[in-house]
């Protein structure tokens, strides 16, 4: 994500400052305009003095665009509750100013409405997960150890907060996308055939034995448990290229015209080969510069033929139903 100014003095302040580190003038994120504003130009969203929400809020509601979409949350009661929650909404802000860029709707798509609930598991185990446009997440994956200790056991390179957004965001588009986008053919030659039983092939993928599965086919080996899930998996990291390249777009580096034209922005490049020929460098530098920091690779995945091919579906699945529902909008 690019950087943003302060509306007073012009000083670049980061997407989650409810305050200018130049001037000290007290900052709101406008989605509706994606500008940083003043707090006299909106309404704050209430939840600014419980979570740090930085957004304005809606005309209609108390709430901003991302809170106003949360239904349920954790007790308030509890103080370590408070702060976890305050870490999930700063994670959904981020996949909502994604799917602003990208132009995709957000209250509802192929027939869902999208809503989040964040409920705590200390009352019984709670699944993060999609159903039906009801986004579930498990207040624990914002608890830094909880989400390690999942992270390890389930033997995953990379697990965070966004990326479950990510994920999840990407099952409640696969219907308006792929199902209602005409791409239902495509999608079952390139992930493969999505009527398979889902809670029998996840049960399936937990109860496994053996984990040493090809991994020039998918994304990740969770991506291996079903089409819909492989479909998710390649869906969040078609955001975390487009986020990352456009946090190169404020960089004062020397490109030629054509990377410069992909990172004017990269959420809307209509070339997919243009996208992939500038994240590969990009990739292998941040795993680079993490490592001179002593830390594990932030990008630790490789993009194989059979992947690129199947991030290219998700990339046409999005600008076909962004194209047809904006020049419908035009007619
Ligand atoms: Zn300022
Ligand atoms: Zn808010
Ligand atoms: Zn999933």
């Amino acid at each position: 994500m690019r950087e943003f100014k302060c509306p007073h003095c012009g000083q670049l302040s980061a997407f989650e400052a409810s305050e200018c580190n130049g001037c000290t003038q007290p900052l709101m994120f406008d989605p509706e305009n994606m500008a940083m504003v003043g707090v006299k130009s909106a309404l704050e969203c209430v939840n600014r003095n419980i979570i740090g929400c930085n957004w304005c809020a809606v005309a209609t509601t108390p709430y901003c665009l991302s809170c106003s979409l949360t239904q349920v949350i954790p007790s308030t009661q509890n103080t370590q509750n408070v702060s976890l929650w305050t870490r999930v909404e700063d994670a959904k802000r981020r996949l909502i100013y994604d799917l602003r860029r990208l132009r995709l709707p957000i209250a509802s798509a192929g027939g869902f409405q999208l809503a989040f609930e964040i409920l705590s598991d200390e009352h019984g185990p709670v699944l993060t997960g999609h159903e039906s446009g009801l986004i579930t997440v498990n207040l624990a994956e914002a608890d830094d150890v909880q989400r390690e200790i999942r992270r390890v056991s389930f033997r995953e390179p990379y697990r965070t907060l966004l990326g479950h957004f990510r994920h999840e965001i990407g099952h409640f588009y696969w219907n308006a996308l792929v199902h209602e986008g005409g791409f239902l053919s495509p999608f079952r030659l390139v992930f493969g055939d999505e009527t398979e039983n889902y809670q029998a092939a996840l049960a399936a993928y937990y109860a496994r034995q053996d984990w040493s599965d090809d991994p020039t086919s998918h994304i990740s080996m969770y991506a291996t448990s079903h089409p819909w899930e492989d479909w998710a998996e390649t869906f969040a990291h078609f955001l975390h290229i487009v986020s990352t390249l456009d946090s190169l777009a404020g960089l004062p580096l020397s490109l030629d015209a054509r990377a410069q034209h992909t990172l004017n922005d990269p959420y809307l490049e209509s070339d997919f080969g243009a996208l992939l020929e500038l994240w590969a460098p990009l990739a292998l530098t941040i795993n680079r510069l993490n490592r001179s920091l002593g830390l594990a690779d932030a990008y630790p995945f490789d993009i194989s033929p059979a992947v690129k091919g199947k991030l290219h579906l998700v990339h046409m699945a999005i600008s076909a139903f962004r194209n047809r529902h904006e020049s419908r909008a035009a007619r």
